[in-house]
């Protein structure tokens, strides 16, 4: 099928970097873009009118979480109280002989729900770092359901977190040491990569630096290169495991991580904010960031997240100065890749206390050509000819703005997932008019509030103290009782 886009302000790519083309048009023809200028005169199937609006690159989110029970997930804010389990360890680190896994069917709509809302906000590739079990049969199916570009394979790890009776984490070898994981994994991806016209893509995801041991990295570096498939591990991402590091090889993660070979072109390090150095670390700043940019690796930033927990990355500029490629993710709802694109923006900007930071380009640049680099791409985060099929249209002339004179630059500062409009992924609509094409988003949400709601309610059954929602995390204000 060949579709025809008209009249926006085309996002195209000059060869070397991304370049506007006012009323201009996209043709694309089956998955591929074949056409980026302004000739409106080749013959389609179907005329989209962008007239008005802007037709960018699909964005490529490098942290969405699809695993995570739905419940779990959606706690808009964690205790600040307790604040070392106020990060991801509130839901990866339940007291032991508590873990109780959710039902497939649980843990389906889940994964459908965190896909969805990640494509339908302008994600038209993600990095699915993982979570939790599951059937890996239902995680094929909803990526062929929902449409979108999908990198993942189940994560897994040499060493477990779990809580004690007296609400502290501790680390637990695993007595397989993670390797039926890794093999569960590789052949995951010999079976799935490339499923659903190249859509499933398959990605080694050793779980968290400080949950693999030095073997279990090297392993997997080996395994990625014999796959030929990119990496994705999170470092960097919190003080406990920056500590952990230390205080066991006495090294700061990015040169752990270095040292096991996990380092390279094709790996992507979920956050990567904490390092010697950093204003919150008792630890002096080494050849960290030299030693990222001469890997290649890029740093999936995710500063929503970082914000929640009142830290940051020291900075978005002064990274990508030292040479350090950058992509973004989301990690945490909403999903919104555009606003990330704001947070990553502003945040760079009050760490350097440089109004001028961290422009509107550079971030954009991350959410589109850095994160397609990432996983090895030249074929995605762009509107080339020959490249993939896979374009947002975004409507920027609602209230929310006012007259725009730099699309690019209203977007990053003003724009929300909110004003996407149309998302075509391998040349197919599947998002139109902000509604799934494919699947009945009422439902979908119905069953995901359900979901939260059940996780929630059995709350004090997993935490260390028997607390309930509503104690972890107080409402922002109290409810009449009648
Ligand atoms: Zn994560």
């Amino acid at each position: 099928m060949k579709i025809r886009i008209d009249g926006g302000v085309v996002v195209g790519w000059s060869g070397t970097s991304h370049e506007l083309v006012p009323d201009g048009s996209v043709l694309i023809d089956g998955d591929t873009v074949t056409s980026v200028g302004s000739d409106k005169s080749a013959a389609a199937d179907r005329v989209i009118d962008a007239a008005g609006k802007i037709v960018c690159p699909g964005f490529v989110n490098l942290h969405v979480h699809s695993q995570l029970n739905v419940g779990d997930y959606l706690l808009p804010d964690v205790t600040k109280k307790d604040y070392l389990a106020a990060n991801w360890f509130v839901f990866g680190a339940p007291l032991k002989e508590k873990v109780e896994t959710p039902p497939p069917a649980a843990i389906a709509i889940g994964r459908k729900y965190a896909l969805y809302s990640a494509l339908r906000n302008g994600s038209t590739t993600v990095l699915d770092p993982g979570g939790g079990p599951g059937a890996l049969e239902d995680y094929v199916a909803i990526v062929g359901q929902l449409g979108g570009r999908v990198f993942f394979s189940p994560p897994y790890r040499s060493h477990d977190i779990f809580t004690d009776g007296e609400g502290r984490h501790y680390y637990e070898e695993r007595e397989d040491k993670g390797r039926p994981g890794l093999q569960r994994a590789v052949e995951f991806i010999k079976q799935y990569h490339g499923a659903h016209s190249g859509r499933l893509q398959g990605i080694l995801n050793p779980a968290q630096a400080e949950t693999c041991e030095p073997s279990l990295l090297k392993e997997s570096a080996a395994a990625a290169k014999e796959l030929d498939v990119p990496i994705h591990i999170h470092a960097g991402g919190n003080f406990r495991e920056f500590l952990q590091i230390l205080n066991i090889y006495r090294k700061p993660v990015v040169e752990y991580l270095a040292d096991n070979g996990i380092l390279g072109p094709r790996t992507t390090l979920g956050h990567m904010a904490i390092t010697g150095g950093h204003s919150r670390v008792d630890y002096p700043r080494g050849d960290e960031l030299k030693l990222l940019a001469e890997s290649g690796a890029t740093v999936g930033h995710c500063p929503y997240k970082c914000a929640k927990m009142a830290f940051a990355l020291e900075s978005f500029d002064q990274y990508l100065a030292a040479g350090v490629r950058i992509g973004l993710g989301t990690d945490t709802y909403p999903l919104d890749i555009i606003a990330e694109m704001r947070y990553a923006s502003l945040i760079s900007r009050l760490i350097d206390k440089n109004a001028s930071g961290a422009r509107p380009a550079e971030v954009f640049n991350a959410a589109t050509i850095g994160g397609a680099r990432a996983l090895g791409r030249d074929d995605l985060g762009r509107l080339a000819v020959g490249a993939k099929a896979d374009l947002v249209i975004i409507n920027l002339r609602t209230p929310r703005y006012g007259p725009i004179r730099d699309p690019i630059n209203a977007l990053v500062e003003y724009g929300s997932g909110a004003d996407v409009e149309t998302v075509i992924v391998d040349g197919v609509v599947v998002v139109e008019h902000g509604r799934s094409a494919r699947i009945d988003e009422a439902e979908l949400f119905a069953q995901a509030e359900a979901g939260a709601k059940r996780a929630w309610d059995n709350w004090a059954g997993r935490d260390w103290n028997g607390r309930t929602v509503e104690q972890i995390i107080p409402p922002a204000f109290p409810t009449r009782r009648n």
